[in-house]
């Protein structure tokens, strides 16, 4: 099994954990971190993202479990991830992407009670390459530089239920 080596994650486990929940105060923010907001999901950029490029997209609702979402919101929860892959994949040209769920603690969910997708972009040699970002105070510049490259393409996003 292959470690990633992400230091800048320190600052998450040190950090105090907010009270409110990161999606709902994404949503209501409209901070640095949110890309697109929809009529029933939400896409964000991942503070402590394990590589540049790792995206959150969330249904609006702050639910835990697929079976909270009605078959039209999970339509348009998978036509929102797969919108961000093809954003991705025009701004910053991965060569594949790893998109999952993690539902519970135990399966690694940082925040489980706001159901929400990973989308991480995957370069070719990435996992040598994550070293360059050891710099912790590197980071927040790679995301606001990567918010600014995406955001435009995230405007003209238009889906309908
Ligand atoms: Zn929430």
């Amino acid at each position: 099994m292959k470690t990633m080596w992400a230091p800048w994650r320190i600052e998450y486990i040190k950090s105090e954990k907010a009270d409110g929940c990161v999606f709902c105060q994404a949503l209501s923010d409209r901070n640095e971190l949110t890309l697109y907001v929809g009529e029933s999901t939400m896409v964000v950029m991942n503070k402590y993202p394990y590589i540049n490029g790792h995206l959150l997209v969330s249904p609006i609702k702050h639910i835990s479990r697929l079976d909270q979402l009605n078959q039209s919101e999970m339509g348009i929860l998978l036509h929102t991830v797969e919108k961000s892959v093809e954003i991705l994949k025009q701004v910053m040209t991965p060569d594949g992407f790893n998109i999952g769920l993690n539902l519970g603690k135990v399966a690694g969910a940082g925040i489980e009670e706001h159901l929400h997708f990973h989308i991480v972009p995957r370069w070719f040699g990435d996992t040598n390459a994550l070293t360059v970002f050891a710099d912790v105070r590197v980071i927040p510049e790679h995301i606001s530089e990567t918010y600014n490259n995406l955001k435009p393409c995230f405007d003209k996003i238009v889906l309908t239920g």
